[in-house]
């Protein structure tokens, strides 16, 4: 058998932890678990990122109903000094950045930059998660791409691949490029060589979600590397894409979903040179993720409802405390959380108020909302501050739980009884929540997009919302929102109220469909098999 290759993972953010607030969402979230999942099969990856000195926002709801930013300086006495400090130049000023290891969550090492040192100019470059303006974050994707490329070395840390998560490390490929180069390469045989050793795996197929810098920024903030213009160009073209340059520079990129690898397919098809974009679904690590009773239970074949009418009671007293709302525990109860952006559609359920308030009002459903907007996003806000009203009107029927994060994202997708997903499709990659969800027993009700096309089996383990075909606009929201109401009101709350039987075996469907396919280590297995196995001198067939 041929060895396995080594592979650097490189992300912006992880979230192994709730409080390690290194993390802002779901991209975090994958990257912490992959990395567990590789501690948990003894594969040889390791994680490379930043140690955000203030994190991620941490989101509180002002009186005023607003959500307010908080960056609190957090102390991380848990990481290890590696002893190791690298350099990277910006603005052809040189920043120094020292080495952290990360060993203790149960994950792969995971070595952190972090670039708060007195003789620093900029302490805080390595402040905020996200943060900060485009200037700062060219620098931060210098520090993440050319610093772990440097920090690998300087770790003496062989990687046979570098995998991309996301388009922000793209700069580590100007790195590898200028270490071929300097061994005496030209920069196509340099390009082509380094192109053997990475993959990339795209993620937002919203546009405005894929980064674009002009070229005269990328120079001045020293992006380039010693690379000239017109080889920048050819990579990311002008002005300069991440995610075409990730295509241009990987020799394998893929989509997180099989829906999501189509649609990333179809809005890539004009780049010239792209890497072939295959599916590797996304999964959730089992051990953070499942309630290890449900497991217990479910292996057991022993009844899931007595062991989640205990976590559904944890999750409301909860609730209690955080909201001071208390919510009924026999009443069917759905849960939402995300980040706030449009084509959640977090309020598509208030669609038909004349529908729902009955509903809300005789205590026959309960709402639980969660979710956090960028800082700058005033659309996100807005988004949060709508859900935050609706709870002020029904206060006995709808919650908000402020400052997602997966302390909050652990409770829901455990305690609630359904889960809602309305993206408008095809704009959700993937979507893991549903996953945790799905695997604690707690039924899916949502869009035929992302990963749940791949999962559901409607009426049996889960619920589906409309037939999957898309409309136009408006339309499409009329629709999805019509279509929902059918399947709430025909066929969840009759389950529900009326069919115990039938849910305890959907939730035990559920369960069974999630455990392993929807897993971590599943993800990582066919990571290794489809996109990390040819060896890099091998010539990797491209598709017809
Ligand atoms: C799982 C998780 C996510 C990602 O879930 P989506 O379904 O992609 O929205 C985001 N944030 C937190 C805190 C999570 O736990």
């Amino acid at each position: 058998m041929k060895k396995e290759p080594t592979v650097a993972y490189f992300c912006m953010e992880y979230g192994l932890q709730s409080d390690f607030k290194i993390y802002a969402g779901g991209l975090g979230i994958l990257a912490g678990d992959l990395l567990k999942a590789a501690k948990d099969l003894k594969k040889p990856v390791v994680g490379i990122g930043i140690l955000w000195r203030q994190g991620s926002t941490r989101q509180v709801i002002h009186e005023n109903g607003w959500p307010m930013d908080c960056f609190p300086e957090y102390r991380y006495d848990f990481l290890k000094d590696t002893g190791v400090t690298v350099r990277v130049s910006v603005r052809e000023r040189p920043i120094t950045l020292k080495v952290w290891l990360c060993d203790c969550f149960g994950n792969a090492p995971l070595f952190l930059l972090d670039a708060n040192l007195a003789e620093n100019s900029d302490r805080l470059i390595t402040g905020q998660l996200y943060g900060w303006f485009h200037e700062e974050r060219i620098a931060q994707e210098i520090i993440l791409g050319i610093g772990g490329v440097r920090a690998l070395r300087a770790l003496g840390i062989q990687a046979d691949l570098y995998h991309f998560n996301d388009s922000h490390p793209m700069f580590a490929s100007f790195e590898l490029i200028r270490e071929e180069m300097k061994a005496g390469r030209s920069f196509e045989e340099a390009r082509a060589k380094v192109r053997q050793s990475i993959v990339f795996t795209t993620h937002t197929p919203v546009a405005a979600g894929n980064e674009v810098h002009e070229h005269k920024l990328l120079e001045y903030m020293g992006a380039y590397n010693g690379l000239s213009y017109e080889q920048v160009k050819e990579i990311g073209g002008d002005p300069f894409n991440m995610t075409v340059a990730g295509l241009r520079m990987a020799r394998l990129a893929n989509g997180v979903a099989a829906l999501h690898a189509q649609t990333a397919q179809k809005m890539w098809a004009g780049v010239e040179d792209a890497a072939p974009i295959l599916a590797v679904t996304n999964g959730v690590h089992n051990g953070t993720w499942q309630d290890k009773a449900i497991r217990d239970a479910y292996l057991a074949g022993r009844p899931l409802m007595p062991v989640h009418k205990r976590l559904k009671m944890h999750l409301l007293s909860e609730i209690a405390r955080r909201c001071g709302v208390r919510l009924n525990p026999e009443a069917l109860t759905i849960g939402f959380a995300r980040r706030a952006a449009p084509y959640k559609r977090g309020d598509l359920i208030f669609g038909k108020m004349e529908l729902i308030e009955p509903l809300l009002k005789n205590g026959t459903l309960q709402l639980i909302f969660s979710g956090k907007a960028h800082p700058n996003d005033l659309t996100g806000k807005e988004i949060v501050s709508k859900m935050v009203q609706m709870a002020k009107k029904y206060p006995s029927a709808i919650v908000f739980v402020q400052d997602y994060d997966m302390q909050v994202g652990a409770l829901l997708t455990r305690g609630c009884d359904v889960w809602l997903n309305t993206p408008l499709r095809p704009l959700e990659a993937s979507g893991t929540s549903g996953m945790k969800a799905a695997m604690n027993g707690v039924l899916n009700l949502s869009i035929l997009d992302g990963w749940w096309p791949e999962g559901c089996i409607n009426g049996v383990n889960g619920w589906q919302i409309g037939d999957g075909t898309q409309g136009e606009g408006e339309e499409q929201n009329d629709r999805d929102r019509d279509f929902l109401y059918k399947a709430l009101f025909d066929e969840v709350m009759p389950a529900w109220y009326q069919h115990p039987a039938t849910w305890e075996s959907m939730m035990r469907m559920s369960v069974q469909m999630a455990t392993d396919r929807f897993s971590a280590a599943r993800m990582l297995r066919d990571y290794y098999e489809t996109m990390y196995q040819a060896a890099p001198e091998e010539p990797v067939k491209t598709q017809a």
